[in-house]
Parts: C-alpha cells; structure tokens; sequence
C-alpha cells in the first residue's frame, strides 16, 4: 500500500481474517481497498471470480456511513446480500421484491446499515436522494459499471441518472466494478461516473497455469489426438460448424479409443443435456462442440481446450480457453489455424453492415497479432486487456522455445506481383509454380512463363512462400477470391510500395514440406 495508508491496510487485514475468514488479499484488492479507504474514486476491473465484492464489503464494515451498492438485477443482490449478511455485515436490500422496505429505511436512517443495496431505477427518483440524505452515506458502489457505457454490451439507460446522484453527495467517494476490459468501455465508465483517470485498477486477467499454444494446423485430426494421448483428463475441442463437430468427434473417437462426445445446437435437448453431464461428470472425457458449449459449465479440471480453427476474437479466446485449469493445476490452450480460417472471416467482415466492419476488422486483426507473433502469446493477451506484463512468461510455445523469425518482405512482394501480374485468380499451387519457374503445362497454357515473375523465386527462398501466403492471408494482404483464387488485400499496398515490412515465423525444421494444403 501507498504511504500513509498503511496503518488502515493492516487494520484491513485484520478485518479480512475476522469477518471474511481469508488469509490475505488476493490480486490488487488490497490496492483497490487502500484507495477506498483514502476516499480516492477508483474503477476497478478484474475478471468474474476475482473477487470484486470483497473490495467494497469490507470496507462497508471499516468506514463511517452505509456502502450504497447499485446493482442491476434483484437476484444477483439477493446472493449478495446472503454471502454479506453469513461474513456478519449489516446488510439489506431495497428492491421491488421486498416486502420490509420500512424497517430497512428506519435502519438505514439510525445509521444501522453497513450495505444497502438498490436498483439502478431509484436514482433518478428524487425522494430517494431525500431518504439517502437523511443518513451518512459512506460509499457508493456501482457494480457491473459497465451498463453505464454504450460502448459495453449490456448498456442500461438508468445508470446514467447515477452520476447526478452521486454529484449530490460530492463528497462521497465511487467504486465502479465490472469485469469487461475492453478500452473504449473503460474510459467511458471512468467519464461517465466521474472517477479520475489514475483511478483505474486493471488486474487479474493472467491465468498462469494455462500453457497457450497456437500452430498451422496441417491435420487437425492427428494433431488432437496427440494433445489427447499426453493430455489424459478431460478437454473440450471447440470446432467452427456443427458438421465439423460431429466430424471431428466421430474421427477423434476412432483415433484415439478414448470418450469423445459432441455438443451443439442442432442436437436435441436432451441429447445435449445428457453429453454434457456425461461431460461434468467425467475424468477423461473429451467434448467437441461450437461455442454454444460452455457458458455457466462448472468443471474445475478441465485439462485441456484446443481450438480446431480461429476463435472470433481475442476476447473470445480468452473467454474460451479460460474453462481450462479452473482448480489451478496445470493446462493447455491449443489453437490450430488455417489461413482459410481468417479469409473466411474476411469473407464474413464483407457481408456485414458496413457501420459494424471497421470494429470487427480490428478484432480480427488483433486475433492475427496473437497469432502471428513470434514473441510472448500471454503478454499479448494479457496487454490486450490493458495489463502491462512482463516481455515473456516463461509458458508459452514462444517463450519454451522461440520460433526463428525471417525479414520476408522481399519474397512477399515476388508474391504480391506474382498475384498481380497473373490477373488475382489462381490459388497458392499454381503461383508457386510462376515464382519458382516450374515445368508446368498450364503454367504455359496461361503464358505465366513469360512473366518477369516467373521463376524469379529460387532455392531457400522458395521454403518461405507457404508460410508467407499464410501470413499475408492472416493481416489482409491477400485475401480469397468466391473461386479460391487470391487476390491482392487492402494490406498488400504499403508492402508493395515498401512502406511495411513482412517478418514471419519460420516453421520448425521438423514442419517444413509438409502439409502444403490447409486441410481441417
Ligand atoms: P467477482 O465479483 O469478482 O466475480 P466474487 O466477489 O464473487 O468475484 O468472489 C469470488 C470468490 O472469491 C468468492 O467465493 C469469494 O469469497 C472469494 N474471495 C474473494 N476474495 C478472496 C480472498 N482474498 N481470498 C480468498 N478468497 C477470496
Ligand atoms: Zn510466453
């Protein structure tokens, strides 16, 4: 803790032992209550399960005046006023459903209220700024403080009355909670509700015992089924369509003798409600299912998630492989990707309305970032979510064994011309005939062998055409055509011009000539 705060953190600590049974502070509360105690306004971001409630409940039981909590839905408070009324806090509600409103006013106005929890609705209602002004309001907790921002995905009107409520009790400190991290959001909260920039908390989104991995998938089939033979708890494979799931499950299942169920939407209920208690209640089961799977699943030990092709977005995949490894021991994030993946979400971008392409070009150009790299995958994830982590984590493919990385940006723009110069029609085999001057009947056919382009690629060089067309493909240099041809990318520009250079990955030894097609 900051100087000066010391004193009430240890006086924080006691109490934590006392009421709550914890032994110390996890993460940054200790920082976020330090500044609750100093009457600092403070927003505090920090993912589902990181124990935000602590950050204002035990101070509500240290300071001077009731914690008013604004919260949107009445069952959530509801829990929260059980868990705050078992640790001994004063605690109640006033909502719609209660039926004691006046004996929880009387008690609020003795000042015998350490929390009082309420709808966002009643601030705008002027008799209760009255009735709160008639006691001494300690704290004010906004929780879920994301519905203030439109930019969040859950906006609600009535967090905006908050803030002039809030502005009629000048003096009393803030404390916005909420688990979404996205940048736009956060700063919008932090204007919104009136909290200084330097109040912002962002911590906790590091899963430490997750090992990511991303690789080109060349057989996603053979590759499963080796996570699984070194991986023998349970996993869930996520795939893009409900044909891939069954697919790849049936495949995994004879490859591997091991309990592989599927799990999608076109299944029947009860079908899936049986695979996924079968799933919960298994020690090496393994599920493959769309994303559909997943959300509000309790399964400590999960030991792996692997991604058979790109997730939607970073959020996404965090989201996602973030069901691995719940109980702390050791798990593993696999992803294998296919250039196809990304020129079908660029396929995708095309179809939406043009007002919403923009935002989600940029997710995926965000996804191809993490990716592409070749330097640390949590440090990315993690500075995506506006953490600032160290360089390298010490466990990630990256960082166990850094990939060799190669300034590819000449050979890029053989490649770029080559697309070019033969019309934006032809698929990867045949441009890499053009480039490495290869004897080919259509290659004539066409006259590409009277190219410049033809054959101007040659010897080590010609090892870096896959993997560039993969990562050109991955940024939006190139990009696919309805026929499955490739076609110059708003990206392939600033290459071509020189403006941008084109450093790729170079495979492992072990990878190279194989896999020349990006088969699912
Ligand atoms: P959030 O609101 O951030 O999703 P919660 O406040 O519901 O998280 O807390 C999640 C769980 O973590 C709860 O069971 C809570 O009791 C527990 N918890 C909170 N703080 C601590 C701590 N310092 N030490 C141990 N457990 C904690
Ligand atoms: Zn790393």
């Amino acid at each position: 803790g900051a100087n000066g705060h010391d004193g009430r953190l240890d006086e924080a600590r006691e109490t934590l032992r006392r009421l709550f049974g914890f032994d110390d502070f996890r993460g940054r509360q200790a920082d976020v209550v330090a500044r609750v105690l100093a009457r600092q306004s403070t927003l505090a971001v920090m993912p589902t399960g990181a124990g935000k409630s602590l950050t204002y409940q035990l101070p509500a039981a240290m300071i001077d005046g009731t914690c008013v909590v604004i919260s949107p839905l009445i069952a959530l408070m509801h829990d929260q006023l059980r868990s705050a009324r078992a640790n001994g806090l004063r605690a109640a509600t006033l909502t719609s459903a209660d039926a004691d409103w006046r004996e929880t006013m009387d008690a609020y106005r003795a000042g015998g209220l350490d929390l009082l929890y309420v709808a966002p609705e009643r601030a705008s209602q002027l008799q209760f700024r009255d009735f709160l002004s008639s006691a001494r309001i300690g704290l004010f907790a906004i929780d879920e403080a994301h519905c203030v921002s439109e930019w969040g995905h859950d906006f609600r009107p009535d967090y905006r009355q908050l803030r002039p409520l809030m502005d009629a009790f000048g003096d009393v400190p803030r404390l916005a909670l909420t688990a979404t991290a996205d940048e736009r959001t956060r700063s919008d909260i932090l204007q919104q509700l009136g909290i200084p920039e330097d109040g912002l908390i962002l911590a906790g989104f590091d899963r430490p015992n997750i090992r990511y991995a991303i690789r080109h998938r060349d057989n996603a089939t053979r590759q499963i089924a080796q996570i699984m033979a070194e991986e023998p708890g349970p996993g869930i494979v996520y795939a893009p369509t409900r044909k891939k799931v069954e697919d790849l499950a049936a495949k995994l299942s004879d490859a591997t003798g091991r309990p592989v169920l599927p799990y999608h939407a076109g299944l029947d209920p009860e079908r899936r409600a049986a695979n996924q208690a079968a799933f919960v209640s298994s020690e090496d089961m393994v599920i493959v299912a769309t994303i559909a799977f997943g959300m509000g699943i309790d399964k400590p030990d999960v030991r792996f998630v692997a991604h058979a092709g790109i997730p939607k977005s970073i959020e996404a995949y965090y989201q996602e492989t973030g069901r691995a490894g719940r109980d702390g021991d050791p798990a593993r994030a696999e992803m294998l990707w296919g250039a196809g993946d990304f020129a079908q979400a660029r396929q995708r971008l095309g179809e939406l309305p043009e007002a919403r392409q923009g935002e989600e070009r940029a997710r995926l150009e965000a996804l191809a970032g993490l990716v592409e790299t070749a330097g640390c995958r949590r440090a990315i994830l993690l500075r995506h979510f506006g953490e600032d982590p160290p360089r390298e984590c010490g466990n990630c493919d990256n960082c166990l064994s850094p990939p060799g990385v190669t300034d590819a940006t000449e050979t890029a723009r053989k490649l770029l011309s080559a697309v070019y110069r033969t019309g934006q029609s032809f698929g990867f085999g045949h441009l890499q005939k053009v480039l490495t001057g290869a004897d080919d009947e259509r290659v004539r056919q066409r006259g590409h062998d009277r190219l410049s382009v033809f054959g101007i690629v040659g010897g080590e060089e010609a090892r870096l055409l896959q993997p560039l067309s993969r990562a050109l493909q991955a940024r939006g240099a190139l990009v696919s055509t309805e026929h499955g041809g490739l076609a110059l990318g708003g990206e392939a520009r600033d290459i071509l011009k020189g403006d941008a250079a084109v450093m790729i990955v170079v495979p492992p030894k072990r990878e190279r000539g194989r896999g020349q097609r990006d088969s699912a």
